[in-house]
């Protein structure tokens, strides 16, 4: 009899994972308030971007996602968007608790405004590589499926150049504006565009207002993207405008805290961006603002909280033929559907 259980429970698991084939996911796991976005290809590599703070929590978040969710034993790639603890924080105890392959970030350079220390330069992982501009990550491509590729579009407040097809954001551009200047490391943040066929994510890591101009204006750099993980937390010394007016997004992903970011500015803007169909965040926002700048409840991961927070995380998945992606809150069980929109 337990034979015959251990063989159908086998063969479920066979046909769930046949189901999965093909798939590409993307995992946003609950670091309160920091980041670490964790994606796992059709060819079953991973790409983690950004590690959460410092501390057990987040390093066992980040590890029961990965292996209880994704069914990973490595992190095959990490990115470190800039060094700010709520992004770099859990890198050095993550590497003691599964292996890390090839780490990309800013490296040491010159009049760097905050440096992780010897711990971030020093844990264990298979390579390092210094990203620049234009880099793209050497990734497995899986027979049958859409290529999958992440490309660097800036890194130290350099960006990639336009290229011919790149076109012209003038009408857009004219409304800019420029906010004051943040010194810090944030804009330096290392920032990528990831596609798998006709699906395009954007990730900016906490790149400010001045520096996120430089990637629309005066030509789109981006394109047009399905999903934007609303940059450093939902900040508004981020987030500027000509950025979402120009990229489109029908899906936006906010990695806010309890009273960390979802800013009213911010809120206001995605809100009032024609193109998005749904606001997600991974936590709702408890300040008292939260009355008015908050998504629908079915739609945000953690209500609690952070000390009884249960560190909920939110899942996307393309489908094979990356024509649909789907984005689930599964605290909430929400699930919505979205074709993957034509790019012009
Ligand atoms: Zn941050």
């Amino acid at each position: 009899m337990r034979t015959l259980t251990l063989l159908i429970l086998c063969a479920l698991a066979n046909l769930c994972a046949a189901a999965g084939e093909g798939q590409f996911r993307i995992y946003w796991i609950d670091v309160e308030g920091g980041a670490a976005t964790l994606m796992v290809t059709p060819a079953g590599e991973s790409i983690l971007v950004d590690t959460g703070n410092p501390g057990v929590r987040d390093a066992n978040r980040i590890v029961r996602v990965a292996t209880q969710e994704a069914n990973l034993r490595k992190i095959d790639h990490l990115i470190t968007t800039h060094y700010h603890r709520d992004h770099f924080g859990g890198a050095a105890l993550l590497s003691t608790l599964l292996p890390v392959g090839t780490v990309y970030d800013n490296g040491e350079f010159e009049n760097m405004p905050d440096n992780p220390g010897k711990e971030y330069f020093g844990f264990a992982c298979d390579r390092r590589v210094v990203l620049q501009p234009n880099d793209e990550l050497q990734l497995k491509q899986h027979s049958g499926s859409p290529a999958v590729a992440i490309r660097c579009l800036g890194a130290r407040q350099q960006f990639v150049s336009p290229g011919a097809s790149d076109p012209r954001n003038t009408n857009v551009c004219a409304e800019c504006v420029e906010k004051d200047r943040d010194g810090s490391d944030n804009a330096n943040s290392i920032v990528t565009l990831i596609s798998f066929g006709n699906f395009r994510f954007f990730d900016g890591g906490d790149l400010t207002w001045n520096q996120e101009m430089k990637l629309v204006c005066p030509n789109n750099l981006i394109g047009q993207v399905d999903v934007y993980q609303v940059t450093h937390h939902g900040l508004d010394s981020s987030n500027n405008p000509v950025v979402l007016k120009t990229i489109q997004p029908t899906v936006a992903i906010m990695n806010n805290g309890e009273t960390k970011g979802c800013l009213p500015e911010v809120f206001a803007n995605l809100r009032g961006t024609a193109s998005i169909k749904h606001i997600y965040q991974m936590h709702k926002n408890l300040r008292p603002d939260g009355e008015v700048n908050n998504t629908d409840d079915h739609l945000i991961a953690n209500h609690e909280g952070a000390k009884e927070c249960k560190g909920e995380f939110i899942l996307l998945t393309v489908a094979a033929d990356s024509s649909s992606y789907s984005v689930s809150v599964p605290s909430q069980g929400t699930t919505n559907s979205y074709d993957t929109r034509p790019k012009s």
